[in-house]
């Protein structure tokens, strides 16, 4: 495949400099196909899966097409979680850091909804959200759309897996009929195809082809009794000693009761569903994406779009229902020329959702023998790192590199010790490697960061 630069299409000088400067170099295929249309405001369907760059697919196009001297929501961007729509709404700010005065707002779930009207009293050009707040806030009255020029529904499959189709259905109605209408989805059945007919013009469609040959991939699958499959993740996990794995279970209930049978076998395991609050879900994901949880345990909604790098391995404890989110489930490993691995436990009960995942492979799925798992239970199991806590956040006017800034100072930390420092409202998460934690903690206990003594403990799940 050709790989061309963005300087392919109009983009403004500054944009393109951004996208050097984040070290775009190169577009990826979603984003070579659909920024044309994007830019000239056409609809667009397309189907790509996680992490092919989907959100500068469209950022790029809304924020181009924006203008900024009205303070008036242009663009709206709906998306099935609130993790997510934290995640697109930093990607277009991002993008969009040269434009003097952009105002991107994140409307989502699980806060107060009270800041957020304080907010949009002060203007906004680009809205990004989950259906039921943009809804609560529409009825409320505390939101208007008869400005938006740019609608995208981001994983748009997945929301209606969640039931929003009567809301997002209602928000549009808010929407002027004369919209740009983009729906970028991961998979592609038949109520994906009647949103679009009902929501958009004439799309121009695009399918990214998920061959999985981008990927390098090792599968395994196993038959198990349902009563043994606990067991069966522990021996996978001892076996194969990977140092990050996801696994998918169907259900919230089973997803807290495997992370707690992991965690009583010593591993470092934390689960995300949608019966956690807002905090504690945050709280896992950033312990996992810092490297300080080996094993995430998750549903498909959950799990989703999340973007975790270098993943070694994906469990499906849980067969998929639908044979193309197994594809989607496994994607997320052997990424970028390293290997991944993907383990399923089949149950008697499986046999149909074997035979349709067969069909979609058009592949025979072969069965390993349990009796081949032997435990090598090693280091790798053990997480590289350990978080730690700082009672003060971005409304401390805290930024990592002050953070970074106390731990390296007197040496007591080199910058290599140190790892992701995720910022919050009123704390902060930042990574060291697991046998320097307790110099890191003297290191800010030591002294004051931007002029402050701020509490500092170890995390964990
Ligand atoms: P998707 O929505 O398809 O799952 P994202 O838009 O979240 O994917 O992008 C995945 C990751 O790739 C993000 O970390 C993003 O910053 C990065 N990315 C996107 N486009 C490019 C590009 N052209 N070059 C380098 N990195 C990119
Ligand atoms: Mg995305």
């Amino acid at each position: 495949m050709t790989q061309l630069n963005f300087s392919k299409f109009p983009l403004r000088p500054e944009i393109l400099e951004n996208l050097t400067n984040l070290g775009y170099k190169q577009m990826t295929p979603i984003q070579e196909q659909s920024l044309g249309p994007a830019l000239k405001g056409q609809d667009i369907l397309a189907q790509a899966k996680t992490g092919s760059g989907k959100t500068a697919s469209f950022g790029l196009g809304l924020i181009s097409n924006l203008k900024l001297d009205k303070k008036k929501p242009q663009a709206l961007v709906l998306c099935p979680t609130r993790e997510l729509a934290d995640q697109v709404a930093k990607e277009i700010r991002r993008l969009a850091r040269m434009l003097p005065n952009i105002k991107v707002l994140n409307l989502s779930g699980g806060t107060p909804i009270g800041p957020q009207i304080a907010s949009l009293e002060h203007g906004a050009h680009c809205i990004v959200g989950t259906p039921g707040r943009i809804g609560d806030h529409l009825q409320r009255k505390t939101l208007q759309l008869n400005g938006v020029k740019t609608l995208v529904l981001d994983e748009a499959d997945r929301m209606l897996d969640m039931g929003f189709l009567e809301v997002i259905n209602k928000i549009v109605s808010y929407t002027p009929s004369y919209r740009q209408t983009m729906l970028y989805s991961a998979t592609y059945p038949e109520d994906i195809v009647s949103l679009s007919s009902n929501l958009q013009k004439n799309p121009v469609i695009i399918k990214i082809a998920e061959t999985g040959a981008q990927n390098d991939i090792e599968e395994h699958f196993y038959k198990t009794p349902l009563e043994k499959k606990d067991k069966l993740v522990n021996d996978i996990l001892n076996h194969y000693t990977p140092e990050s794995t996801v696994v998918f279970c169907n259900t919230k209930q089973q997803c807290q009761d495997l992370a707690d049978y992991l965690s009583s076998k010593g591993y470092a395991a934390g689960a995300i569903h949608g019966d956690l609050d807002q905090y504690e879900r945050d709280h896992v994901l950033t312990l996992f994406s810092n490297k300080s949880l080996s094993i995430l345990v998750a549903t498909d909604v959950a799990a989703r779009g999340i973007d975790i790098d270098d993943l070694k391995a994906v469990i499906n404890y849980d067969l998929a229902r639908d044979p193309q989110v197994h594809i989607h489930r496994i994607g997320r490993t052997g990424r970028a020329g390293r290997k991944g691995l993907a383990f399923s436990l089949v149950t008697p009960k499986d046999s149909f959702r074997i035979e349709n995942l067969s069909d979609l492979r058009k592949n025979e799925v072969l069965f390993d023998d349990i009796r081949s798992l032997v435990s090598k239970r090693g280091s790798q199991l053990i997480p590289s790192m350990t978080s730690i806590r700082i009672n003060g956040g971005r409304k401390n006017k805290l930024r990592p590199a002050d953070i970074l800034g106390a731990l390296t100072r007197n040496a007591k930390l080199s910058g290599s010790d140190v790892g992701k420092i995720s910022i919050f409202d009123f704390h902060t998460v930042a990574a060291i490697k697991r046998h320097k934690v307790q110099q890191g903690i003297d290191a800010l206990s030591d002294g004051k960061i931007k002029g402050r003594f701020f509490k500092v403990k170890t995390l964990s799940v």
